[in-house]
């Protein structure tokens, strides 16, 4: 029999209680979960995500909005009696825990190892019973069926696992039974597997957990500590693998912030393993002091929930509305952004804003100085300017959620020159130097006779007006304040615009 790890009984008997006996020896084994059966995908999806497994901040800021996670959960309950044996609420109560632990709602949250207090990370997920099933008629999430053992196993049951199952990339499948590999040890607690897109094509990607230590009623007996066990599986299903696994050396667990460590080296404050502190709190290790995840292993399981094809189907919104379960989604507040098709205009021009916010906002509140008109409730408005200036543009997006704070630019909008009135302008080819420049620039390429050159500063004012040409295209900026300005060179021929940064 693989993979069955044995833990050592100190914590179950300092957690003693009218069980202890029996949970002794029911307790002591914890999950399984098969790296060398299951890591080669895992391995070779780290190698196309390597932009994701190098930084924590950077994976974290990449999110604009705190995207809120849906997944819809099918439990497959086999047991004598199952309707009565593992009852709705008690599977409610494993999910709640699940989602308790995934979003730091734990009481212990905030009593880690102060060592490891700012490494903490936390989800904004909610794990749901379906209450759509896969020919669309109502579910309440849980399919009893009569007692049956070995669905832990990797081979030989895959016909049964598949029988049962649900669409792998619509419902995350649960197996609940108290023989987990068929072979009269009933006291294993549960198996996970990670992401894998040949196990979900095949209907075969599961949590198989013994009802045993689900939840906190029913036919649960498990303490509260290991109740968070279910947790721990549902890290394997996100693609986390243990902290212990490779021990001091090696591979470890793929997270940077996760030191390695030996298996249940301690819960005590300062513990130290590898010749580090060890992260005994955490949920992928085996202990009795489960209560946070880290940051890095946070932005691992997003990306396994963003980029990996087997969960990323899961909580989109087409699926919760198809398996029941979008009452439970919580739009994200959005995070104003826009663009603007130009930030310089000559007066008389529009400019086209475009909403690029995420969060999906159902209102658009824009303010436009200067602009024509001055207010927009449009997504996407297109706005005349009529009057030389330097103006501000705010916006403002909102959902049910909420409204983000207000995104603000600047745009200037520069005088019009009578020569160009209703000629058609081409672009003259033209370019300036040296650009930034301490104290003169010159016009080059200058082709014709005589050009007009104006400068205006960041607030529509003309600096500077004269006239170049071809022996004579140097202009002093002396004068001039450091700072941006913008250049306009006319001809009968076109126009040119340039930014000019005076050092
Ligand atoms: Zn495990």
């Amino acid at each position: 029999m693989k993979n069955i790890f044995i833990l050592t009984l100190v914590f179950i008997i300092a957690f003693s209680n009218a069980y202890t006996q029996q949970i002794q020896t029911a307790s002591d084994i914890k999950c399984g979960v098969n790296p060398s059966d299951n890591f080669d995908e895992v391995a070779t999806y780290i190698a196309k995500n390597n932009k994701f497994q190098s930084g924590v901040s950077s994976t974290s800021e990449s999110f604009d909005c705190v995207q809120h996670y849906v997944i819809p959960v099918v439990f497959h309950v086999f047991a004598d009696n199952a309707e009565t044996t593992v009852p709705l609420e008690q599977i409610q109560s494993a999910l709640d825990i699940v989602n308790r632990d995934m979003n730091g709602l734990n009481d212990d949250y905030d009593s880690v190892d102060p060592y490891f207090m700012d490494r903490r990370g936390k989800l904004n997920i909610t794990f749901a019973l379906a209450t759509i099933d896969p020919e669309g008629k109502p579910t309440n999430g849980i399919t009893y069926h009569p007692n049956n053992a070995g669905f832990g196993n990797y081979l030989n049951y895959d016909d049964s696992v598949r029988t049962y199952a649900w669409d792998n990339y619509k419902y995350m499948n649960v197996y609940i039974m108290l023989d987990l590999y068929n072979n009269g040890i009933t006291n294993a607690s549960g198996i996970a597997w990670y992401p894998n897109t040949a196990m979900s094509d095949n209907n075969l990607a599961r949590i198989v957990y013994n009802y045993s230590y689900l939840g906190n009623k029913g036919s649960s007996f498990a303490d509260p500590n290991f109740q968070s066990v279910f947790t721990h599986e549902f890290g394997h299903w996100l693609n986390l693998a243990h902290t212990f696994d490779g021990g001091c050396e090696g591979e470890n667990d793929y997270v940077d912030d996760t030191p390695s460590t030996l298996q249940s080296a301690g819960c005590e404050d300062g513990t130290f393993s590898c010749g580090h502190p060890a992260n005994g709190d955490n949920y992928m290790d085996y202990t009795d002091c489960y209560s946070m995840f880290t940051k890095g292993q946070v932005a691992r399981m997003l990306d396994a929930l963003n980029y990996h094809p087997t969960r990323i189907s899961l909580w989109q919104i087409k699926n919760l509305i198809a398996t029941g379960t979008y009452q439970y989604y919580k739009p994200a507040v959005p995070n104003s952004k826009f663009t603007a098709s130009t930030n310089l205009i000559e007066q008389g021009e529009s400019i086209t804003f475009t909403d690029i916010s995420c969060g999906n906002p159902i209102k658009w509140e824009w303010t436009f100085e200067g602009g024509t008109p001055a207010t927009s409730k449009e997504q996407n408005p297109i706005i005349l300017f009529a009057t030389p200036g330097k103006f501000k543009v705010s916006f403002m997006a909102t959902n049910t959620e909420g409204a983000s704070n207000k995104s603000i630019i600047e745009i200037v909008v520069i005088p019009k020159t009578e020569s160009s009135v209703g000629e058609s302008k081409e672009s003259l080819d033209l370019f300036v130097y040296p650009n930034p420049t301490s104290d003169r620039i010159e016009i080059r390429n200058l082709e014709y006779s005589s050009y007009e050159v104006s400068i205006f500063d960041n607030l529509g004012n003309v600096v500077f007006s004269g006239s170049v040409t071809k022996g004579n295209n140097a202009i002093s900026l002396e004068n001039l304040y450091s700072g941006v300005y913008h250049l306009r060179v006319t001809s009968n021929n076109g126009v040119f615009y340039s930014k000019v940064i005076k050092k």
